[in-house]
């Protein structure tokens, strides 16, 4: 089978040392401790399989969103719930669209099953709904739309959002992934989980392993129409979320507390880094508006980003170079700690006053 594999963020230089690994849009801040002790306390139930039902997270994400707990899936990572609606909507012969400089699992949840990724082109970064809209055909069957979108941090609007939908025949299944959502002030902002209380065919993704900090654990969920989660539970592992990560994932989503430092302190340093690269001046460096935990720059000057990247690696700053992705020209860069988001900008600095 003709699929590239996906490639993960890297976590240590060539010469295995880190500063700070800024390749993953991980929580900086660590993960709520109330979590941690609920992870711990799955060690007395090893032997156990965990429930399959995923009864207690669908309960909490409920409670927190005031979503109707049989409406939400549950997967090893949002990435298995990506999986799960191209195998259950979309085969062969069929087309999976998603936008020019989206999320690399789109293409290979696409190519896995057979079908065939169409690629709608951006509007400098952005996602462009009249785009989307214009690669529709007959055999179109899954839309996935990341928003914020990842590796670009844009925002498509609610009433954008409402207007693909509106746009889309009812036999296209539309995946609004919200990975980053919780980054927004208001996390439903654009409208998905509504969409998806009364849709038949939207689908909204969310995860544990950004803002929660629980990236090891591997939790993503779904909301959707009865038939569509029905359609995903068919096609599922048995047992898809262990017990420490479904018990982990309950205290972190109740831990509002931890939830709103991180957002705040996510919101305070993008701005600041956004900044600090627009204090860069002429050098040809931008930093494409973000809603995300990261930021996109884009080299459009005498410094490259295969440079920078090199660079900034050889300083101990690890972030992502997405070449593979057709975005040779920027690097997505995590905003991390204090001390590693002052790092990578005077990192940044230094090298494009190298360079000129
Ligand atoms: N969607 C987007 C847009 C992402 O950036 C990521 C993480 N890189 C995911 C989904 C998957 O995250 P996870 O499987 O950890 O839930």
């Amino acid at each position: 089978m003709d699929i590239a594999p996906y490639v993960p963020g890297r976590s240590t230089t060539d010469d295995g040392r880190t500063v700070a690994k800024l390749s993953s849009n991980e929580n900086p801040l660590g993960t709520s401790p109330a979590a941690r002790a609920a992870f711990a306390s799955a060690a007395d139930s090893l032997e156990r399989y965990p429930d399959a039902s995923g009864a207690i997270v669908r309960e909490a994400i409920a409670a927190r969103l005031g979503l109707d707990p049989a409406r939400i899936i549950y997967g090893n990572g949002s990435d298995e719930i990506l999986h799960l609606a191209a195998g259950a909507f979309a085969g062969p012969g069929d087309e999976v669209i998603f936008v020019r400089y989206g999320f690399a699992v789109y293409e290979i949840a696409a190519r896995r099953v057979g079908a065939t990724p169409v690629i709608a082109p951006d509007r400098d970064y952005a996602t462009d709904v009249d785009s989307i809209l214009a690669c529709v055909s007959e055999r179109t069957r899954v839309v996935y739309v990341a928003n914020p979108n990842n590796p670009t941090g844009t925002f498509a609007p609610r009433a954008e959002i409402a207007r693909l939908h509106a746009a889309l025949p009812p036999t296209v299944l539309l995946v609004l992934d919200q990975a980053y959502a919780e980054y927004l002030a208001d996390e439903d902002d654009d409208g998905g989980l509504e969409l998806a209380a009364t849709a038949r065919n939207v689908l909204v993704t969310r995860t544990f392993s950004k803002i929660h900090g629980l990236a090891a654990e591997r939790i993503g969920w779904g909301y959707a129409h009865a038939d569509i989660v029905q359609a995903l539970h068919r096609i599922r592992l048995p047992f898809n979320i262990t017990i420490g990560g479904q018990r982990a994932a309950v205290a972190a989503i109740e831990d509002r507390a931890f939830v709103a430092h991180t957002r705040a302190h996510n919101a305070a340093w993008r701005a600041w880094f956004a900044d600090e690269i627009a204090r860069l001046g002429n050098a040809g460096l931008r930093a494409i508006p973000s809603e995300a935990n990261f930021v996109l720059v884009v080299f459009e000057g005498a410094l490259t980003a295969e440079t920078a990247y090199k660079g900034l690696m050889d300083a101990g700053y690890i972030v992502r170079w997405l070449p593979g992705q057709g975005l040779a020209q920027g690097l997505r860069i995590t905003i991390g700690t204090e001390a590693e988001t002052r790092g990578v900008a005077a990192a940044l600095r230094a090298l494009v006053e190298r360079g000129t």
